[in-house]
């Protein structure tokens, strides 16, 4: 694709960033019209987040009525105000010598060129800009690496660095993109385009952007949450070895603050007759078990924020069926399958048990589809490729990794459905079970054998998949994707 269309993308991105948080500098020149201020606010705001920003200037400028005010305090004092600024003791001093400099360079008035800006303390081009655009609403492009990174991957400018990248803009950029641009490539690559994992699957400009050298995922952000939510419905699937012990350590605070509409569970280990008022009843849940005849072992539930049409209880196969290992809720437009496979066991012991599982939920999902988006989500206990686990050589006869089980994954999805966290994620080391020996976890060596899948018909519907290793409490972290409503 080559480079994006600016004037479309730009109109785009500044409704888009309308309603985001403004930027400290911005929100200062709104408040005071005061350049000394906003020029302070700029050179604070440097690799420090805009919230602290926020709050040092609110200690400083009460203190400081105005520029010389600095030169009234020590730098120790200013470093005391300042803290926890990144690079405060620096930028102290710069605060500091600030008065005098102004007053020798510029008989006290703040300058209101590049060119001139950079000769002040702590202030480099990109903070000379932003404040001529800010501070004076003069026309300059601030790049930060937000913006260089951006017009890069828009293929907008091929540079190698932000001094190069305001070069290239000078020349083409239309000048009434020259003052909005910071502000708004910066909030939108703090939120949507992020250095690391760009939001592609939600960014208003997916069908224009050539992306270059970009590969796309998601993470968690609340501008990108709220955008889901308003689409769709956010699913989760979590085995949680054991629910009693997980009770313990804050399932309920985790469902409360995440609120899933519709939550699968695994391995409960336990029967329902056995589990607290607490569990059972969290507010503004229904919640539907499926246990195993054996005690503390196995079993499955589902959470659901709307009662389903209809609950089907395993598969209609005794052998599975006593061990909880199953639970269907259907609902208008979709089947919530919620599975916990067999684990093969030591020499595959049990390989033809999970076998004849997974040829039974394969029918048992087929059949749904012929109606309906069926979504199929659990801990699966296969790894299915060489980058779903650590160490894929080490690993190849054993269960969850044996020949057998990859090949039953495989003809799972050549039957037409799709492994949804790997639409939004072609990166390795993604996993969701660890061991609990060897500080596994900390290390990241683990496995990614918890899926939501969904039947080829339905893949528009997919609107994201995650995997929230941030989530702790059992020895797998939950999983999540979003289907459109
Ligand atoms: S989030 Fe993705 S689609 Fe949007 S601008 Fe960034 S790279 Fe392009």
């Amino acid at each position: 694709m080559k480079q994006i269309d600016i004037e479309k993308a730009m109109p785009i991105l500044e409704r888009e960033v309308k309603n985001y948080q403004v930027p400290v500098v911005d929100l200062i020149k709104a408040q005071t019209n005061e350049p000394w201020k906003v020029l302070v606010a700029t050179i604070l705001s440097a690799r420090t987040k805009d919230e602290t920003t926020a709050a040092a200037v609110t200690r400083l400028f009460p203190i400081c009525k105005n520029l010389h005010g600095l030169r009234d305090l020590s730098v120790d004092e200013i470093a005391k105000i300042i803290h926890p600024v990144g690079f405060f003791k620096n930028k102290a001093k710069y605060l500091q010598a600030l008065p005098d400099v102004v007053d020798s360079l510029f008989n006290g008035e703040i300058p209101d060129t590049v060119e001139e800006l950079v000769k002040l303390p702590g202030v480099g081009r990109k903070t000379a800009n932003l404040v001529v655009a800010v501070a004076f609403n003069k026309p300059a492009i601030c790049v930060d690496t937000h913006v260089h990174r951006i017009m890069n991957i828009w293929k907008y400018v091929k540079t190698k660095t932000p001094l190069d990248t305001e070069m290239a803009l000078r020349k083409k950029l239309p000048a009434k993109f020259w003052i909005p641009v910071n502000r708004v490539l910066v909030a939108f690559g703090q939120s949507i385009c992020r250095p690391i994992s760009p939001m592609c699957s939600v960014c208003p400009l997916n069908e224009i952007c050539p992306k270059n050298g970009v590969t796309p995922r998601k993470e968690e952000n609340s501008k990108v949450q709220e955008k889901l939510t308003m689409k769709g419905l956010k699913l989760m699937s979590w085995n949680v070895n054991g629910i009693r012990a997980l009770e313990k350590k804050g399932f309920v605070d985790v469902i409360l603050k995440e609120l899933p509409d519709v939550i699968g569970i695994q391995e409960t280990k336990a029967q329902e007759d056995q589990l607290s008022d607490a569990i059972k009843n969290i507010d503004g849940y229904n919640s539907y078990w499926f246990s195993a005849k054996r005690k503390g072992y196995s079993g499955v539930a589902v959470y659901s924020k709307v009662e389903p049409i209809n609950v089907i209880n395993g598969l209609d196969n005794e052998e599975f069926d006593k061990e909880g290992r199953a639970i269907t809720l259907e609902f208008d437009n979709y089947y919530f399958v919620n599975c916990y496979y067999p684990n093969a066991q030591s020499e595959l012991a049990r390989i033809d048990y999970k076998q004849g599982f997974n040829a039974a939920i394969l029918a048992h999902c087929d059949e749904l589809r012929k109606t309906k988006t069926v979504v199929l989500c659990g801990d699966y206990n296969v790894a299915h490729k060489p980058m779903d686990l650590a160490n894929p050589k080490r690993n190849e006869m054993n269960p969850g990794y044996s020949i057998q089980e990859r090949d039953d994954m495989d003809k799972f999805i050549a039957a037409g459905y799709i492994d949804t966290f790997r639409m939004f994620c072609p990166e390795p080391e993604q996993y969701s079970w660890w061991s609990y020996r060897f500080k596994a976890r900390e290390k990241n060596i683990g496995w990614r054998i918890d899926y939501f899948c969904v039947n080829e018909e339905a893949r528009e519907r997919v609107l994201d998949a995650d995997i929230r290793q941030d989530i702790m409490g059992s020895d797998h972290c939950p999983i999540t994707m979003w289907l459109a409503k």
